[in-house]
């Protein structure tokens, strides 16, 4: 497993650091739209201190080599997803988790005016789930 996440970050040109790979493995085990600070308390153990600074910081680097999606909800809070196939986010607004939900990025490029060139496709729909 340790071997894989170092090659795929290789293959993002993202240098395998020891925290880096702690980092990119919490968020493919965690599928769930984790926080900066939920992956801090996640990776953060006295065996690998690791600082919150250090955490914003391979985020940042992860989201510019395109490793990563950010989800940047209204209220400026922003989340993190290491699965980049095409879909959207719907928001709950009753507990605040975030489900992803299988969108065709595609089918919405299509949909926009010949001068217009979609480069991402980023959808938060908020709303409440009824049971
Ligand atoms: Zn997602």
């Amino acid at each position: 497993m340790k071997n894989t996440i170092r090659s795929v970050l290789i293959k993002y040109n993202v240098h395998p650091t020891k925290q880096r790979i702690k980092v990119y493995d919490f968020l493919i085990k965690n599928p769930t739209h984790p926080s900066a600070e939920e992956i801090f308390r996640g990776v953060y153990s006295e065996k690998n201190p690791i600082s919150l600074a250090t955490i914003y910081n391979t985020l940042k680097l992860f989201e510019e080599s395109g490793l990563i999606r950010t989800i940047t909800l209204s209220d400026g809070k922003s989340y993190y997803d290491a699965f980049l196939h095409s879909h959207a986010h719907f928001y709950s607004l009753e507990d605040g988790k975030i489900h992803d939900l299988e969108l065709n990025d595609q089918a919405i490029k299509d949909q926009l005016p010949p001068e217009m060139e979609a480069k991402l496709v980023n959808i938060v729909i908020y709303g409440n789930i009824n049971k």
